[in-house]
């Protein structure tokens, strides 16, 4: 069977998490950013992650240099991935398309930059964490660590994650992460993040004419979204906080 043609090919490549679900639980998103509106006839998706070891979050100095360099090795490994089981399931006679980590991005109608499809969601409802008061997805060996390759196909593909756990999700008492936040972006009640704000803050790109965004923003979102992601992702965006990420005390080693 494909699906376990493609865990397998998980599994040897030591992907952490792993999960499949179908693709109408994702049809309560926006227009231009459900499924079907990326693979017309899309049945099931797949989604998958490897977490950032943690210790890189916790070295004394270079951490945020360290976690810019290793994001970016494990995105290219994600999609390549993605790609990779898209073109396993061409072959087999179905269609596929990769859901990438990073970017290409686009800007949706309230001009919030965003994923084409939603992956944290995509990670939830295949199972393989929760959304957090961060409005990451966390998992309680991984915390936030994760990073998430996708992709979406036409072939009606069984459920099935691992690792096969349920999820407790944040603690009640807990709001580490949005106490942190240096900019206040993260709305803890909602599970949602201010991700403008957030990018305000965060976000370096020396590659970028932030004026000449902003313009193209308003005017052609599109051109926009093409503009940020020739200039800004991949090596050339520098993230000066990730504190959501690094205090979690889900999956620290030092708090297990
Ligand atoms: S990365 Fe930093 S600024 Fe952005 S939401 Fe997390 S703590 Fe806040
Ligand atoms: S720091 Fe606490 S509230 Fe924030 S994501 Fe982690 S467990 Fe949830």
């Amino acid at each position: 069977m494909i699906a376990n043609q493609i865990r397998q090919i998980a599994e040897n490549e030591n992907i952490s998490v792993f999960g499949i679900s179908a693709a109408s639980k994702m049809a309560d998103e926006l227009p231009g950013h459900r499924p079907t509106d990326l693979l017309p006839g899309a049945q099931s998706m797949i989604c998958f992650g490897i977490p950032v070891p943690h210790n890189i979050y916790d070295m004394p100095i270079y951490e945020l240099e360290t976690t810019w360099r290793s994001q970016n090795l494990f995105y290219r490994r994600l999609d390549t991935l993605s790609i990779r089981f898209a073109s396993i399931l061409e072959e087999s006679g179905a269609g596929a398309i990769p859901i990438y980590g990073c970017m290409p991005l686009g800007i949706n109608k309230m001009g919030v930059v965003v994923g084409y499809l939603n992956q944290i969601r995509m990670g939830e409802v295949t199972g393989i964490g929760t959304i957090g008061k961060n409005g990451l997805l966390i998992h309680s060996r991984y915390g936030s660590r994760l990073m998430l390759g996708g992709l979406l196909t036409t072939a009606i593909l069984p459920e099935m994650r691992y690792p096969e756990i349920v999820e407790p999700g944040c603690p009640p008492n807990c709001q580490i992460c949005a106490d942190a936040c240096p900019v206040n972006a993260i709305m803890a009640d909602k599970k949602q993040v201010d991700i403008m704000c957030c990018l305000r803050y965060t976000a370096r790109t020396p590659a970028m004419s932030m004026i000449k965004f902003a313009i193209l923003r308003a005017f052609n979102p599109q051109v926009a979204a093409r503009f940020m992601s020739l200039r800004t992702f991949d090596e050339h965006t520098f993230h000066i906080c990730s504190k959501c990420v690094a205090l979690c005390p889900y999956g620290n080693a030092k708090s297990r």
